[in-house]
C-alpha cells in the first residue's frame, strides 16, 4: 500500500479520532483548553509526516503540550504531553481496528507507529529537559536563600555584638566610677552609679529576651497565657507607661475608644502588650519630635483590627517587605544606638519580627501601610493589626465567664472600662 492510501484511510478514520479523544479525554489530566482545536492540529501535522515520511512534523504541537506543563505539574513529575501521546497511540490503534479492514488497519498502524514513537520520545526528552531545569532554578534559589541568611547572619552577628557592647560599656563605666568612688575618703552617694548599672543591666536582658522569643517563634514554642481581656485597658496602660517618653520627645499619641476596644479578647495579656509596645516604640522611633501616633480600630466580622498609624519617616516598598523577618533591617550598625527611643535609634531588628510571632500565635495577622520612606515629608506609616474575637477558651469555667461578659446582660463594659470625665 503506497502512503497516499494510508492517507486516504487516515482521512476516514480522522473524524472518529478526533471524537474519541475527546470523549476519552474530555475530563482526563493534561486537558487544556481548546482541545478539539488542538487536536485538530495534532492530526493535521500527523497527516503530513504520514505524506512526507517526516515525524518532525509534529516538533511544534509537542513543544507546545510539553510546554503547557505548570510548574507544578513539572515538580510533581507529572508528564501529560508523553502520557497525551501515549494515550492517541492507543486510540488510533483502536479505531483503526474499529473502523478499517484488517490490512487497512495494519497499514494504518504500521506507517503511524514510527511516528508515535518519534513523538514520545521527543516528548519524554523535552519533559526531562524541563524538569531538570525547574530543579537546577530551585537549586539556584536554595543556594540564593542560602547566602542571604548567611549574610543575615553575619549582619545579625555584627548588629549584636554592637548592642550588647553598648550597655556592657555602661556598666563598666560606672562600676569603674563606684570603684574610684569608695576609695575616695569622702563620702559619696552611690545611687547615680547604681541607676547607671541598672539601665545597663536592664537593656541587656532587653537584648538577650528578644533574642530568645525569637528563639521560641521559630521553634513554634511560644505558649500564650491566655485569659479574657480588654485592649481598651492594655491600650491605656500603654499611653500611660509611655507617657514620659512622649513628653521627651514632645509626640501626641492618641488612643480612641473604637468599636471592639472594650470587647472582651481572649488573649495572652503580656504578649499582646509586648506587641503593641513594641510598634508604639518604633512608631516613636521613626517620628521626628513634634509628631504625632494614633491608634485607633474597628471591628471586622470575627476580628477586631488596630491601627497605629505615625506621621514619621515612613517605609519604602522593598523595606515594607522584609521588616517583618527576622534580621530583616540589618545592616546599619551605624543606626544602633542604646536609646530604645531616639529618633531614628535602631535596634537588633528582632522588634517587628516577635510582633508578628505573638500576633499570629494569637490566631492574628500584621501588616503595614506606607506610601514610601522620606524624611523630608514625613509619609508616615500604619500598621494593621487583626486579632480574632476568640469566644472560647480551652477552660471551660473560662469559656462561660467569657461568654457571660459578651453579653449585652453581663457586665456593662462600657461603664466599667469609661476613661474619659464624666460630663460636666
Ligand atoms: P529595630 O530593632 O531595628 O527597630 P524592628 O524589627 O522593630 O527592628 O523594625 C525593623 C525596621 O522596620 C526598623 O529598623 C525600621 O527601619 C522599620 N520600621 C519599623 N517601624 C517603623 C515605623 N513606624 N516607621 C518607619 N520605619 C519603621
Amino acid at each position: 500500500m503506497s502512503p497516499s492510501n494510508v492517507q486516504v484511510d487516515f482521512a476516514k478514520i480522522r473524524k472518529k479520532l478526533i471524537h474519541r479523544a475527546l470523549q476519552n479525554l474530555a475530563r482526563g489530566a493534561g486537558v487544556r483548553e481548546n482541545f478539539e482545536s488542538q487536536l485538530e492540529r495534532f492530526y493535521d501535522l500527523l497527516e503530513q509526516a504520514l505524506v512526507t515520511g517526516d515525524p518532525a512534523w509534529l516538533d511544534a504541537v509537542i513543544f507546545d503540550w510539553v510546554n503547557a506543563n505548570t510548574q507544578t505539574d513539572i515538580a510533581e513529575g507529572q508528564k501529560n504531553a508523553t502520557n497525551l501521546l501515549n494515550i492517541l497511540f492507543t486510540l488510533t490503534n483502536e479505531v483503526a481496528r474499529e473502523s478499517l479492514n484488517k490490512g487497512e488497519a495494519l497499514d494504518m498502524i504500521t506507517a503511524v507507529q514510527p511516528i508515535f514513537t518519534y513523538a514520545l520520545d521527543k516528548a519524554a526528552r523535552l519533559e526531562m529537559e524541563n524538569r531538570v531545569a525547574y530543579f537546577a532554578n530551585e537549586i539556584t534559589s536554595v543556594q540564593q536563600k542560602l547566602e542571604k541568611l548567611d549574610r543575615s547572619k553575619s549582619n545579625f552577628i555584627s548588629v549584636a555584638a554592637h548592642e550588647l557592647k553598648t550597655p556592657l560599656t555602661l556598666i563598666e563605666g560606672y562600676t569603674s566610677m563606684m570603684r574610684d568612688a569608695s576609695a575616695s575618703p569622702e563620702a559619696n552617694n552611690m545611687d547615680p552609679l547604681l541607676r547607671g548599672v541598672r539601665t545597663g543591666i536592664q537593656r541587656l536582658r532587653q537584648i538577650v529576651d528578644d533574642m530568645i522569643d525569637v528563639s521560641l517563634i521559630d521553634n513554634n514554642m511560644l505558649s500564650l497565657n491566655s485569659q479574657p481581656l480588654w485592649l481598651s485597658h492594655l491600650l491605656d496602660l500603654l499611653q500611660k507607661n509611655l507617657g514620659e517618653t512622649m513628653q521627651e520627645r514632645r509626640l501626641n499619641l492618641e488612643t480612641r475608644k473604637f468599636p471592639g476596644s472594650q470587647e472582651w479578647l481572649y488573649a495572652d495579656p503580656e504578649r499582646l502588650y509586648q506587641a503593641f509596645l513594641n510598634l508604639l516604640t518604633n512608631a516613636i522611633k521613626y517620628t521626628p519630635d513634634g509628631g504625632s501616633i494614633i491608634v485607633d480600630g474597628r471591628t471586622l466580622p470575627g476580628f477586631v483590627e488596630v491601627t497605629i498609624a505615625d506621621t514619621g519617616i515612613g517605609i519604602s516598598p522593598e523595606d515594607q517587605a522584609v521588616i517583618f523577618e527576622k534580621f530583616g533591617q540589618l545592616g546599619r550598625a551605624d543606626l544602633h544606638s542604646s536609646s530604645k527611643v531616639k529618633f531614628k535609634g535602631g535596634g537588633p531588628g528582632l522588634g517587628l519580627s516577635i510582633t508578628r510571632g505573638i500576633i499570629e500565635a494569637h490566631g492574628g495577622t500584621i501588616w503595614v501601610e506606607s506610601e514610601g520612606c522620606d524624611e523630608e515629608k514625613c509619609p508616615g506609616s500604619t500598621f494593621h493589626v487583626l486579632l480574632p474575637f476568640r469566644t472560647e477558651s480551652s477552660d471551660p469555667r473560662l469559656s462561660k465567664l467569657f461568654g457571660d461578659l459578651n453579653k449585652p446582660e453581663g457586665i456593662n463594659v462600657e461603664k466599667e472600662t469609661r476613661t474619659d470625665p464624666p460630663p460636666a
